[in-house]
C-alpha cells in the first residue's frame, strides 16, 4: 500500500485532477419506482462488487454484483426493481487487498451504521409532509441549544415513556411537570420561552453510541460515521433503516408546526474513525497529511477532513444541500469550522441563497480549531481572522463577547465584567456593537479579538453552549463566597446584557433556568442523569426563566438592537464608560415602521453599588431593570434620579413622539393594545 503521503501527492497531481473530478450529483443510491441506481466513486479500485442483504447486520448477502468502472473514478449499477429496504455494502480490490466498506453516500443504513440500506425517500415522509413549512422569519434569532436526548430524558418533563430521548418526544406538544397538566415543559415551554430557532445537537449517525446497546448511554456526538443518515439511537427502531429518517421529519415538521425554525449542528471537520467509509473507498483522498507525513490532527479527534479538495468540497456542499432539501433544514451550525476552508464555506452560502432566498437560511460556526491543521494548497480557513473574507451572512461565535461579559470559558477562574474583572469596558461596548466598531479604535482590545467584521449578522452573540461549564456553574466557579441570590442577580445581569448586545442570540437550553453539570466542563459522554434537562428545576427557578421571557419578548421589539446591516452599529452612541458602568444609547428607529420607543438608553452596572442613570430630555420608560424585564409592558416613567441597581442592566425606552398623542402607528404591536387601556402613568420610584 501506499503510504498516506504517497497518496497525498498522487491526488495533488495534474493527471488525477484531470481524470477523477467527478461533476455529476448523483453519487450513492437513487431508489424510485423507476429502478435503483447505486454509484460509488473510488478512482483507485480495481475492482467493485456490490452485496445486497435482507438485514441491516448479520446473515450472509443474497447477491453479489459486479460493479461496472465509468469515468471519473464512478462505480455504477443499475436495478429496474424499487430496491426500497435492501441493506448493501462493497466489496474493493485496492492495490492488492480486499476491502469491505458500506457507502459514505449513503441516505439510510442499518443498526449502528455497519451496512447502507437503498432508501425511497418518498416512502420515508411522514403525513401532511409536502405541507411543511418553516415559520417566517422574525426580527431576530435567537437559538436554543438542544440535545434530541437531553430534552426528553428526564421523568419529570412527563414525555410518553416510549419516547424519552427519541425523536417523537418532539412530536408531544403539551408535556407538563411529571404530567401534572399544569406546568409546561419541552416544546410548549419553549414556546412560552420566545426563542425562534432550536439547534439540534448532532443528529447525523454518529458512532460514540451503540444503538443495540442500553438507552442509557449517552454521548453528544460529534463523532459522524454516515453524514447523510440521522442518527439510530433516537429513532425507536434503529434497526429498520427507514424508521429513522422518518421519526426526524417528524421531529422537524413538529417544530416547524410549533413555531420553530430548525439548526442542525453539522461535523465536517473529522469522522469517528480514520478508519471511514471515506478512507475505505478513497485512502487519504479525504484527510489532511502534513508534508512529513504526520496526520493532521486539528480537530483534536484523530483526523481532520480535507474540506479544500474537490470531490470532498463537493460532498459536504452536497450533504448541506440534501439536509435543507430532504429533510427542510433551515440553517447550520458547522463544529470546528476553522478547520474547513474560507471558498467552501462562501459556496454553500452562495448555492443556499440560489435556491432558498439571501440569507433565508442561517449558517454559522465555531470560527477556530484544537490545533493546526494541513490545509493544502493556497485554501484559507474559516478561522476568526479571516471572519472580513466571508460571506456577510456567515456567522461566527463570538468569544470575545462570550468571555468579556463572564470570563474565560477555557481559564475557569477568570472572570468577567459582571463578576468582577476590572478593564472589560471597552470589550462589552464592542460587544455591544457585535464587534464592529465605527470608528475602529481598537485600543486597548486583545490583538486575537474580532477585526474586520462586516455586518453583525456575522456574530453569534453568547455566553454558554454545550462546550465548557454552564453559565450559572462558571458564576459558582468565579465567585465562590457569594450566595444563590447574587449568583441569580448575576445569571440576570448577563442575560440582559448579552441580549442587549447586536448579532444573533444563542444560549444553551436550561441556561434560563440556572442549570448545572456540578462545574463539568466537558460532559460530552457523562452519565445522561447528569446532562439531561432538569425540568423539575426549570419550575424552582421560575422567576429566572420569566426574566428570560420578558427579555426574550423585548428583544424582539427592539430593531435597534436586532439590525444585522453593516451600519447597525452606528445606531449605538453617547457611550459613557467607568470602571464597572457603561451607558449608552441606541437609535430604535426603523424602516419596517414606527417603534413605541425611538431611542433606547442601555446601562450596564456591575458595580455593588447604585449608580444614578441621568437620561436626555424627552418621556423615558423604563423598559426594564435588575429584577423584571416585563416594565415595558406597562409605561412607567423615569425621573431623574433613577438609578441603576448594583449588579444589573436598566434599559430605557424613549416614548415616540406619535404614540404620545395616543395615534395608532405600525411597529407598536401588542404594545399599544395594553398600553391604551392599562397605561399608569405613573413615576418609577427606586
Ligand atoms: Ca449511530
Amino acid at each position: 500500500m501506499k503510504t498516506a503521503l504517497e497518496w497525498k501527492t498522487y491526488y495533488s497531481s495534474p493527471e488525477f485532477r484531470e481524470h477523477y473530478i467527478y461533476e455529476k450529483n448523483d453519487l450513492g443510491v437513487s431508489c424510485t419506482d423507476s429502478g435503483t441506481s447505486f454509484k460509488l466513486w473510488s478512482p483507485s479500485a480495481d475492482s467493485i462488487t456490490l452485496n445486497l442483504y435482507h438485514e441491516g447486520n448479520g446473515g450472509e448477502a443474497y447477491a453479489h454484483i459486479s460493479m461496472e468502472k465509468q469515468d471519473k473514478g464512478v462505480w455504477s449499477w443499475f436495478s429496474h426493481d424499487n430496491l426500497n429496504g435492501v441493506y448493501y455494502d462493497y466489496t474493493l480490490m485496492l492495490e492488492g487487498e480486499e476491502v469491505r466498506s458500506a457507502d459514505p453516500y449513503a441516505y439510510a443504513c442499518g443498526v449502528n451504521g455497519r451496512r447502507s440500506m437503498a432508501v425511497d425517500l418518498k416512502r420515508t415522509d411522514p403525513e401532511g409532509w409536502e405541507n411543511d413549512r418553516a415559520p417566517e422569519k422574525g426580527t431576530e434569532q435567537i437559538i436554543y441549544e438542544l440535545h434530541v436526548k437531553e430534552f426528553s430524558w428526564d421523568p419529570s418533563g412527563g414525555f410518553p415513556e416510549q419516547y424519552r430521548g427519541k425523536y417523537k418526544a418532539f412530536t408531544c406538544p403539551d408535556t407538563t411537570l411529571f404530567g401534572d397538566g399544569i406546568h409546561p415543559t419541552g416544546i410548549r415551554y419553549m414556546k412560552d420561552l420566545g426563542v425562534t430557532h432550536v439547534q439540534i445537537m448532532p443528529a447525523y449517525d454518529y458512532g460514540s453510541v451503540n444503538e443495540a446497546g442500553k438507552d442509557t448511554e449517552f454521548n453528544w456526538g460529534y463523532d459522524p460515521v454516515n453524514y447523510n443518515v440521522p442518527e439510530g439511537s433516537y429513532s425507536t427502531d434503529p434497526a429498520h433503516g427507514e424508521v429513522r429518517i422518518r421519526e426526524m421529519k417528524e421531529m422537524i415538521q413538529a417544530l416547524h408546526s410549533q413555531g420553530f425554525r430548525v439548526i442542525m449542528d453539522v461535523v465536517y471537520n473529522h469522522t469517528y474513525s480514520l478508519d471511514s467509509w471515506f478512507q475505505r473507498t478513497a485512502p487519504w483522498y479525504f484527510y489532511r497529511v502534513f508534508d512529513d507525513g504526520r496526520i493532521s490532527n486539528g480537530s483534536a479527534c484523530g483526523n481532520d477532513v480535507a474540506s479544500e479538495r474537490e470531490m470532498c468540497a463537493k460532498y459536504i456542499l452536497e450533504s448541506v444541500l440534501y439536509w435543507t432539501e430532504e429533510y427542510h433544514i433551515d440553517g447550520f451550525r458547522f463544529d470546528l469550522m476553522g478547520l474547513l476552508d474560507v471558498d467552501l464555506m462562501n459556496r454553500i452560502r452562495r448555492e443556499l441563497d440560489v435556491r432558498y432566498g439571501k440569507g433565508e437560511k442561517l449558517l454559522f460556526g465555531e470560527p477556530w480549531s484544537a490545533a493546526d491543521t494541513a490545509m493544502e494548497g493556497r485554501a484559507v480557513p474559516a478561522l476568526k481572522k479571516n471572519i472580513g473574507l466571508l460571506d456577510e451572512n456567515i456567522g461566527m461565535f463570538c468569544d470575545d463577547t462570550r468571555d468579556a461579559v463572564k470570563g474565560s470559558a477555557l481559564k475557569i477562574k477568570r472572570p468577567g465584567f459582571i463578576n468582577g474583572a476590572a478593564g472589560k469596558e471597552k470589550d462589552i461596548v464592542r460587544s455591544a456593537q457585535a464587534w464592529c466598531e465605527p470608528e475602529r479604535e481598537r485600543t486597548g482590545a486583545d490583538s486575537d479579538s474580532f477585526t474586520g467584521v462586516r455586518a453583525p449578522s456575522q456574530v453569534i452573540t453568547y455566553v454558554s453552549a454545550h462546550d465548557n461549564q454552564t453559565l450559572w456553574d462558571k458564576l459558582a466557579e468565579t465567585l465562590p463566597e457569594t450566595d444563590a441570590a447574587e449568583r441569580m442577580r448575576l445569571n440576570r445581569m448577563a442575560a440582559a446584557l448579552y441580549m442587549t448586545c447586536q448579532g444573533s442570540l444563542f444560549f444553551l437550553s436550561g441556561e434560563e433556568f440556572a442549570r448545572t453539570k456540578n462545574g463539568l466542563e466537558d460532559s460530552f459522554n457523562a452519565p445522561i442523569a447528569l446532562n439531561r434537562l432538569d425540568w423539575k428545576q426549570a419550575w424552582e427557578n421560575r422567576p429566572l426563566v420569566e426574566y428570560y421571557q420578558g427579555l426574550i419578548a423585548l428583544r424582539t421589539r427592539l430593531p435597534g438592537l436586532c439590525d444585522k446591516s453593516a451600519r447597525a452599529s452606528e445606531r449605538i452612541t453617547n457611550i459613557e464608560i467607568s470602571e464597572g458602568l457603561i451607558s449608552f444609547e441606541v437609535d430604535n428607529r426603523s424602516e419596517a415602521g414606527e417603534q413605541k420607543w425611538d431611542r433606547l438608553k442601555i446601562i450596564y452596572n456591575s458595580t455593588r453599588e447604585y449608580r444614578r442613570a441621568v437620561a436626555a430630555t424627552g418621556r423615558w420608560a423604563v423598559l426594564c431593570d435588575g429584577e423584571n424585564s416585563r416594565l415595558w409592558t406597562s409605561v412607567k416613567y423615569a425621573d431623574s434620579d433613577l438609578h441603576a441597581a448594583p449588579q444589573s442592566v436598566l434599559i430605557l425606552g424613549r416614548l415616540a413622539d406619535k404614540i404620545e398623542g395616543g395615534t395608532g402607528s405600525a411597529g407598536a404591536g401588542v404594545m399599544e393594545e395594553e398600553t391604551a387601556e392599562n397605561e399608569t402613568w405613573e413615576k418609577q420610584a427606586v
